[in-house]
């Protein structure tokens, strides 16, 4: 494909499909990947990271040919659109791509690019790893317990966005169609109202929890727990927690899942697990919230509809140090899409402040994804070196003693120089 404004690398090969129905990737040791710098501090974070991944990738006998493509603000001066058809044609392509964060304008009718995007792409599971890194700050009293990743379900829920506005008439055509032809009739106030409906579907439901059931699997986690508000919200919440359990039965053999359906309701340690499988239970999202917290060793792989992985994903982030560090990606069928928790923070953009640390363990995960689990270890290794020895951000210094406050260029360069330790 020829591009208006992307320029491709001159050297690298195309990441493609190896297998249809698995989605298995076939990647060579010099593919190429498309990035998205991104808004407000991805103009700095985006390119420290970039660096610090390209570091990588060297160290462990790689080569990342990056190519740049644009959405937001930048691509608004370039092509006068927020996301340019090319952007998105280059991301399925190459199948492989990370991105900074994007700001969503606010007014009437913009929607997210970040959701557009996942959208677009069908990068149905938003995954986020949850895990201490030595010397970072925490209000926990013990964080190293935190362990989790949460798959959140990318594309329906709230997402698919359903509402009507009070005060339309739309809004009282669906009052109306509720109350009078579905047999609601005394469950609204009467007034001005607000009407939104949640979609959550089988084939929705089930391919979340494949995929996290599917990484439990491959990186010998012990449990997947479905987290849902199936007792108010039966026909949804409890839905996708009965599909999910049906993934876990009739997917997969006994001794290598092991689902526990009564699990809503039992106490812990009431079930007896075959060694070696991984357990498929449940709990209520209001639940886990608190569990979290008080016994974060007890759980380990979280799959979750929208709503709640939305609310269980940031508090998880919360626990081991905030948004500065967390690190994210989207996935779909044979594709993924990493990209940081937060957003473009722009009362610190322009700074050379912010701190870089999500969007370089976004790339950790995407390096997994791939099969590269040397290049993302060395990633975290290096990471967790620089912290651990005080040469940190202004997100992380403010909250320690002994720390020395670096920019993001220069926190980056201190990464790099321990990639190149450690390699
Ligand atoms: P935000 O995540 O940008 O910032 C919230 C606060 O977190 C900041 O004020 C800052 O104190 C801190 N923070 C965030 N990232 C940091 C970093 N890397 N280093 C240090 N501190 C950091 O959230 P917001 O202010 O609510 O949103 C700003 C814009 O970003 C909005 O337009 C929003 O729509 C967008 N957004 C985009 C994404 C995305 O691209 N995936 C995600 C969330 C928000």
């Amino acid at each position: 494909m020829s591009y208006e404004h992307i320029e491709p690398p001159e050297s690298g090969s195309k990441i493609t499909l190896a297998d249809e129905e698995t989605g298995e990737l076939d990647v060579p040791n010099d593919p190429i990947i498309p990035i998205i710098h991104g808004d407000g501090i991805g103009k700095e974070v985006g390119p420290a990271a970039q660096k610090v991944l390209t570091a990588a990738a060297e160290a462990t006998g790689r080569d990342v040919n990056w190519m740049r493509v644009y959405a937001g603000e930048t691509a608004r001066e370039m092509y006068d659109e927020n996301l340019p058809d090319e952007t998105v044609e280059a991301i399925r392509e190459h199948r492989v791509a990370i991105k900074g964060p994007l700001t969503t304008p606010v007014g009437a009718g913009f929607r997210s690019l970040n959701v557009a995007l996942r959208q677009t792409l069908d990068l149905y599971a938003n995954v986020r790893p949850t895990y201490y890194l030595d010397g970072a700050p925490s209000p926990m009293k013990d964080p190293e317990a935190m362990n989790m990743v949460t798959f959140r379900e990318n594309t329906e829920d709230v997402y698919a966005g359903i509402e009507w506005e009070a005060g339309t008439d739309d809004v009282e055509e669906v009052r109306d169609f509720v109350e009078q032809e579905m047999g609601f009739d005394e469950t609204m106030h009467d007034g001005p109202i607000g009407i939104g409906i949640k979609p959550i579907s089988e084939k929705g439901s089930k391919r979340l929890v494949r995929e996290a059931i599917d990484y439990a699997i491959e990186n010998d986690r012990d449990k997947v727990t479905l987290v849902h508000k199936g007792n108010i919200m039966k026909f949804t919440e409890g839905q996708f927690g009965e599909w999910g359990m049906e993934v876990a039965e009739e997917e997969y053999p006994d001794e290598e899942v092991f689902a526990a359906p009564d699990s809503l309701w039992e106490q812990e340690g009431e079930v007896d697990i075959p060694e070696d499988a991984v357990m498929v239970d449940e709990r209520l999202a209001d639940a886990m919230l608190q569990w979290m917290q008080l016994r974060p060793d007890e759980y380990d792989v979280l799959a979750m509809p929208n709503l709640n992985g939305d609310y269980l994903s940031d508090a998880a982030g919360a626990q081991i140090g905030g948004l500065g560090i967390a690190p994210g990606a989207n996935f779909g069928h044979g594709r993924v899409l990493a990209e940081p928790v937060h957003g473009s923070s722009p009362k610190n953009a322009g700074e050379n402040k912010a701190n870089p640390t999500a969007l370089i363990l976004s790339g950790r995960l995407m390096f997994e994804h791939i099969g590269w689990e040397d290049t993302g270890t060395l990633v975290r290794d290096a990471v967790e070196k620089t912290i651990s020895e005080g040469d940190v951000t202004y997100d992380i210094e403010r909250h320690r003693e002994d720390a020395r406050k670096l920019s993001t260029d220069e926190y980056a360069e201190a990464v790099v120089e321990n990639i190149r330790e450690l390699a």
